[in-house]
């Protein structure tokens, strides 16, 4: 059977970097299955951000039924609004090391992810470069080295971050929802910086939609590998590391029945770089997806680079 996949694993809170990342990093080890982890590293506010993914339609009731709330904890849903914002890097030295040491890559996630989400189309130019700064600063101290890879937090990205990851030396970014890797263009402007999107729809997202059980989601993941091209999974510390555990667990278990590869985003970045001129161009634009509020950056049709 075959197919590829890369395991994109977004780390937006404290909780999912304490509790999440551990019980996945067990779960990959014990399967052989390399992964690509970017985890936000500036205040937890998830308060707010929490409660962005519980509002996705139908997405607290089917929690509630999975006996899903357990994960975030009361404490966590006040981050932000109630209590103070505690800095999610201060729990990563004792968690990032692991994951390299592990085999995984690590990347960032943005560093105020819910600043970036809500802001990022109106921010300036010196606000994105605080914004990665910060990441990186903090990310140095604890790796030793900056950081290679990014994903935008909410799936944000524009000419002015874009610019902005470029300069700051990244290989690739995970920015956008898509088909395939692409070099972003916003009007004339192509960005130089290699974008590898999102190609699946989540977890939260479909588990919104009416007729969809966990189960009935990770068939789907299953049924869109079979044609072989490679194919990246954006899943999250606080649901697949969290109270979807279990069904992740027997997800990677068909994966691996079916002889499903898996790769890491940046060994693949790294593999289309050496043929750059074979990377199309595509139009980036903000668009809505089935499932989740707002809107979201996504690839426009491929075109041929000229
Ligand atoms: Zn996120």
């Amino acid at each position: 059977m075959g197919g590829r996949l890369g395991i994109k694993i977004d780390v937006d809170t404290l909780a999912g970097l304490s509790k999440g990342v551990p019980a996945l990093l067990k779960m990959l080890g014990e399967r052989g299955i390399k992964a690509s982890f970017y985890v936000s590293l500036g205040p937890d506010n998830s308060g707010r951000a929490v409660f962005r993914v519980f509002r996705q339609q139908g997405f607290l009731e089917k929690m509630l039924r999975t006996r899903a709330p357990s994960v975030y904890g009361f404490p966590t849903m006040l981050y932000g609004t109630l209590l103070p914002a505690p800095m999610i890097g201060a729990a990563a030295p004792g968690v990032l090391p692991s994951l390299a040491a592990a085999g995984h890559e690590v990347g960032l996630h943005g560093y105020d992810h819910v600043r970036w989400h809500d802001r990022l189309l109106f921010m300036t130019r010196e606000e994105v470069d605080q914004e990665i700064k910060q990441a990186q600063a903090t990310f140095a101290d604890i790796m030793g080295a900056p950081a290679t890879s990014f994903a935008a937090p909410g799936w944000q990205a524009s000419e002015t971050s874009r610019a902005a990851l470029a300069a700051a030396g990244f290989l690739y970014a995970s920015d956008t929802r898509g088909t395939q890797p692409f070099f972003p263009r916003f009007g004339a402007q192509v960005s130089p910086l290699l974008e590898i999107p999102t190609t699946l729809p989540t977890l939260d997202e479909l588990l919104g939609l009416s007729d969809c059980s966990v189960e009935d989601f990770f068939a789907l993941i299953l049924s869109r590998l079979e044609n072989g091209t490679p194919q990246v999974l954006t899943i999250h510390a606080e649901l697949e590391g969290g109270p979807f555990q279990e069904a992740f667990a027997r997800f990677l278990d068909l994966c691996l029945a079916r002889g499903v590869t898996f790769f890491r985003l940046a060994d693949w970045a790294a593999q289309l770089l050496e043929q750059q001129k074979n990377i199309p161009t595509a139009l980036v634009f903000q668009g809505r997806l089935p499932g989740r509020a707002g809107t979201v950056s996504r690839q426009g049709v491929p075109e041929e680079q000229t």
